[in-house]
């Protein structure tokens, strides 16, 4: 029985959710001293072109795929706003809800690459640690930014990591798996079956919602 409190933070657009994504979070639950782990999609990616399904429907994917999962939740809190889905924002207002809490903020190789892009990213480490996973496919070169800042805060040793509540960097090896949104939304274009790369209900709704075929 885990007795962790910390809560694991993976956003993303899941445009659809995937393998990939699901995968990642059961390997990070079981390796972090986490008590769940939360999935909270975008309303519309701040650094990436429009989401291809609404709102609605990719949490409504999302909600299919851990349906039976008591150790993954998701959270609408990005749905409901109505400002851009700042993670910055997204972070501290779940820092008021659970303020007993150290959040671990998980993302790919290839998003943490844009970090330093990403909206009053200081102040990101200021309300979580990033977990930062290991993803196929994706360029392996760090801009200089970005591995100046992994040489700052880099922490190898999970005890230390749980004996600061924000701010460090921990990299966590997880099985590689090359699926993304991207390729399986270009296959359903296709009129090609993704089936074995994301849970089969939630290409079951991609079908009933006749989401991606053009
Ligand atoms: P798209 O292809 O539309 O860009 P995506 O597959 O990258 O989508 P997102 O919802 O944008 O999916 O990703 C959310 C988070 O999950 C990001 O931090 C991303 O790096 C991570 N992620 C996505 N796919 C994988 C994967 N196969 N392995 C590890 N991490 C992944």
């Amino acid at each position: 029985m885990k007795q962790q409190t910390g809560i694991g933070i993976f956003g993303g657009t899941f445009d659809p959710v995937h393998f990939g994504h699901l995968r990642t979070a059961f390997e990070l639950y079981h390796t972090l001293p986490v008590k769940e782990i939360r999935f909270i999609p975008c309303q519309q990616p701040v650094l990436k072109t429009a989401a291809y399904a609404s709102p609605a429907q990719r949490l409504a994917m999302l909600q299919l795929a851990i349906a039976d999962r008591r150790e993954f939740t998701f959270d609408d809190r990005e749905i409901k706003r109505d400002t851009p889905s700042f993670m910055v924002d997204t972070l501290a207002s779940l820092k008021q809800d659970y303020p007993d809490n150290t959040l671990y903020l998980i993302i790919g190789m290839d998003a943490f690459n844009e970090f330093e892009q990403w909206h009053r990213w200081q102040e990101i480490l200021t309300l979580a640690h990033l977990v930062v996973v290991n993803r196929p496919g994706n360029d392996p070169n760090l801009h200089a930014d970005v591995m100046t800042l992994l040489t700052q805060r880099s922490c190898h040793d999970l005890t230390k990591l749980m004996q600061q509540t924000s701010g460090l960097i921990y990299q966590q090896r997880v099985t590689p798996l090359m699926i993304s949104a991207t390729a399986i939304r270009e296959l359903i274009k296709l009129q090609q079956i993704p089936r074995y790369l994301l849970p089969e209900n939630v290409w079951e709704y991609i079908q009933r919602e006749k989401l991606y075929i053009r």
